[in-house]
């Protein structure tokens, strides 16, 4: 089959490869070396945090925040069932257990009034993932943080340009982990950040993220701790990809905005926007009416060359978060009848009129053979 519309491509249209060939000229190529400062420090106030801190991806970002937060065994982290698998998995590597938590109907995000229910003696924190772009109401889980002193993680590797109230997400819990995957809205390859604005928390991150390097004893090591760095070849990919990544960001906003024109009217659900919420659209998702139509859609229009993806499958439903008893109605309804739609920045009008055509043709044919298994 012939694909041609991908799910999603790297935009690397600027300076990417020259300065990669600046790194393989000059020699520094491992994670010494100007670049890694320099995207930090881009990066950083691009989004308005004090630190940033560069890692190897956006996993170990999860990882190396919780751990520089003391988060270990005994400790319960609540987080959405709703998400991509890391942001537990990142838990389980600390340690601790994994509470999950459903799903707000609205806008897909964590469901504030069961992370409360869910809440033990035994919880410390509460990772929150800013889902598809959009952002979770901060300000609630802030105040449910404060009123039973749980620290707070924001996962934010699908909301990189994405703000609450103004102010972009990742800055306002405890700590922002970030991740630079090639389908992410901006890429190293592989790659990830870590933000705060706690001196003392960045210092941990630093300390943890490079083998727990003593400060005051050359080569001595007083921390078991892990090599998450970033290589100046990745982190100089990163900084030339700060240098589109307004325009990166508009092309994904436009997108967004061309689908909701092509799908208006159909029976499709584009996720709704809340007016808190500045959306950057890392991937433009829909939901169909019935669930048992959504493969079918899928593979209609990859018979199309239309690459589409299922919305995460929650992650208890995986054998090794299963457990019994647990109940996330919402979560397993909107992913039963999601789907993200090819979303990369260099999609054109054209392209999404095309793929928008495929999904009415593809609806219009259910309906009609609905209507005749009703007459
Ligand atoms: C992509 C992603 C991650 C992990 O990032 P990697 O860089 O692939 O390790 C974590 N959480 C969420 C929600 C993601 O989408």
């Amino acid at each position: 089959m012939n694909l041609k519309y991908p799910v999603y491509a790297p935009y690397l249209n600027g300076r990417e490869k020259a300065l990669v060939m600046d790194c393989l000229d000059s020699t520094w190529i491992s994670s010494k070396g100007k670049y890694v400062g320099q995207f930090e420090e881009s990066f950083g106030s691009w989004i308005g945090a004090r630190h940033a801190v560069t890692v190897s991806n956006g996993t170990v970002a999860l990882h190396v925040a919780l751990a520089a937060l003391g988060i270990g065994p005994g400790d319960e982290v609540l987080v959405p069932t709703l998400t991509y698998i890391a942001s537990a998995n990142a838990v389980k590597y600390t340690g601790a257990d994994v509470v999950f938590v459903d799903s707000e109907r609205a806008y897909w995000q964590i469901d504030i009034e069961d992370a409360e229910r869910k809440i033990t003696s035994r919880t410390k924190a509460i990772m929150v993932v800013h889902l598809y772009g959009q952002a979770t109401e901060m300000d609630a889980v802030m105040a449910l943080a404060k009123k039973h002193s749980l620290y707070v993680i924001e996962d934010c590797a699908e909301a990189i340009g994405t703000r609450f109230d103004g102010t972009h997400v990742g800055t306002i819990g405890d700590v922002g982990c970030f991740s630079f995957f090639g389908n992410k809205t901006i890429t190293t390859g592989e790659g990830g950040m870590v933000v705060t604005n706690n001196a003392e928390l960045d210092r941990k991150i630093r300390h943890l993220r490079s083998q727990g390097v003593s400060s005051e004893r050359e080569y001595w090591h007083d921390a078991i701790a892990f090599n998450y760095r970033m290589t100046n070849i990745a982190a100089a990919i990163g900084c030339a990809q700060m240098e589109s990544i307004d325009d990166l960001i508009a092309k994904k906003q436009q997108i967004a905005e061309w689908y909701r024109e092509g799908l208006a009217g159909l029976p499709v659900q584009v996720h709704a926007v809340n007016p808190r919420t500045r959306h950057s659209y890392w991937m433009v998702s829909i939901l169909v009416e019935e669930a048992a139509d959504r493969d079918a859609l899928r593979a209609a229009l990859l018979h199309d060359g239309i690459e589409t993806r299922p919305l995460f499958y929650p992650v208890h439903q995986m054998s090794m978060y299963a457990a019994p008893g647990q109940h996330f109605p919402v979560a397993d309804e909107i992913a039963s009848r999601g789907i993200n739609l090819p979303s990369y920045p260099a999609l054109t009008r054209d392209d999404i009129t095309f793929i928008c055509e495929r999904v009415r043709e593809f609806l219009s044919g259910q309906h009609a053979k609905a209507e005749s298994l009703a007459a």
